[in-house]
C-alpha cells in the first residue's frame, strides 16, 4: 500500500492575465507520495551492516551488488559503471558509480545523487589512535543513499512526469587525511564523479538539474543554502527551499547561506553543465563547519535520525513530483 500526501498550491491565477476573469478555483492539488523514513532508516542500517564501504574491500563489494540490486528490484534500469583510477602515489583504486534510470525514454529528466563510498580514514577523530581507521559513514555516505533507495521504491509505485535517474557516486571520500601523512596513499575528493561527469553512462547525458544529497541523516541536522548551488543553480535551491516550506519542513533548511563545499554537484556542473545543487549538513557554529561525528567514528547509527531522513525524503519528492 502507499501513501499519499496531498499538497494545494494556492496560485495567484490572477497575476498571470489581467485580460482573463478571475477562475473560481485558483488552487493546483499535487500529489506527493508519503516517505517513509523507517525504509530509508533500513536501508542506512544495511550499507552499514557491510563495514566501511572503502574502495577495494570485500565491504564495498558487497555494497556496491546490494545497491545496484535494490535499484533493480525498484524498477530501474541500473548501469553499473566500473573504472580503475589511481590514487596519488599511484596504486590502482577500482571503482565503481551505480545509475539507476526510471522512464530511460523520457527527454526531461532531473539527476538525484549521493556518494556510496566511506572515508578510509577517522581523520577528525578526538583520539588519534583512530585516525587509520575507516568509518562507517552511516551519515556521509549510506543515509543519502538509503533516502535516494526509499525515493526510488515510491518513483516504482507511482511515476512523476519526469524520467529519474539516481546516481551513486563512488570515491568521494578519498580526498588527503587531515594529519601529516608520510606517503601519498590518498587519493582526491569527488574522483567517481569526476570520472562519470566526464564518461557520462548516456552519451551527452543532460538533465534539467541535479539534487545531490549529502550527509542528509544526521541527529541536529541544519541544511544551509551552499555557496556554489546558490551562485550557479540559484532556481534550484529556490525550488527545494520552497518545496521544505510547502511541505513543513522549513526548520530543516533556514534560509541562510552556507560556506562552499567542494563536492559531487560541482563535477556535474563543471563537466555536464547541469545546474546541481548540494543539501548538505553543515554546522557554522563549529571548528571544522561541520557536526562534530563528521570524519570520526562516531558518524555510525547512533548519529543517525529517522526525522531529518524524513524531512530531506519528503522535500525532495515534493520537487520531483510538482515537476511538468
Ligand atoms: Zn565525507
Amino acid at each position: 500500500m502507499s501513501k499519499y500526501i496531498t499538497f494545494i498550491l494556492f496560485c495567484m491565477l490572477m497575476s498571470f492575465s489581467c485580460k482573463q476573469a478571475p477562475q473560481a478555483n485558483n488552487t493546483v492539488e499535487i500529489k506527493v507520495p508519503a516517505f517513509n523514513a523507517d525504509s530509508a532508516y533500513s536501508y542506512t542500517e544495511k550499507q552499514v551492516s557491510f563495514g566501511p564501504r572503502v574502495p577495494g574491500t570485500t565491504a564495498h563489494d558487497s555494497c556496491g551488488n546490494y545497491l545496484a540490486g535494490e535499484l533493480r528490484r525498484f524498477g530501474a534500469a541500473v548501469t553499473e559503471q566500473k573504472a580503475t583510477l589511481h590514487l596519488l602515489d599511484n596504486s590502482p583504486i577500482a571503482i565503481k558509480n551505480i545509475i539507476g534510470s526510471f522512464q530511460p525514454e523520457n527527454k526531461n529528466r532531473i539527476l538525484l545523487c549521493a556518494h556510496w563510498d566511506s572515508r578510509p580514514y577517522a581523520d577528525h577523530d578526538q583520539d588519534s589512535k583512530n585516525w587509520y581507521t575507516p568509518i562507517d559513514g552511516a551519515n556521509d555516505g549510506a543515509g543519502s543513499c538509503a533516502a535516494l533507495l526509499e525515493i526510488a521504491r515510491q518513483v516504482q509505485t507511482s511515476q512523476p512526469a519526469v524520467g529519474i535517474d539516481i546516481i551513486f557516486f563512488d570515491a568521494e571520500d578519498w580526498g588527503k587525511p587531515d594529519f601529516p601523512v608520510k606517503d601519498k596513499h590518498y587519493g582526491n575528493w569527488c574522483m567517481g564523479s569526476e570520472y562519470w561527469a566526464k564518461n557520462p553512462h548516456v552519451l551527452n547525458y543532460n538533465a534539467r538539474y541535479g539534487i545531490l544529497l549529502d550527509m542528509v541523516s544526521g541527529t541536529n541536522a541544519l541544511f544551509f543554502k551552499e555557496e556554489e548551488s546558490t551562485r550557479q543553480a540559484s532556481h534550484v535551491v529556490k525550488k527545494v527551499w520552497e518545496a521544505a516550506q510547502a511541505t513543513g519542513y522549513e526548520a530543516y533548511f533556514p534560509n541562510r547561506p552556507g560556506s562552499g563545499i567542494v563536492d559531487d554537484h560541482l563535477q556535474v556542473m563543471k563537466y555536464r553543465k547541469i545546474p546541481c545543487i548540494d543539501i548538505i549538513q553543515t554546522n557554522p557554529e563549529s571548528e571544522q563547519g561541520f557536526a562534530s561525528y563528521w570524519h570520526t567514528l562516531d558518524d555510525s547509527m547512533k548519529s543517525v535520525d529517522k526525522k531529518t531522513l524524513q524531512a530531506v525524503g519528503q522535500t525532495v519528492l515534493y520537487v520531483l513530483y510538482k515537476e511538468k
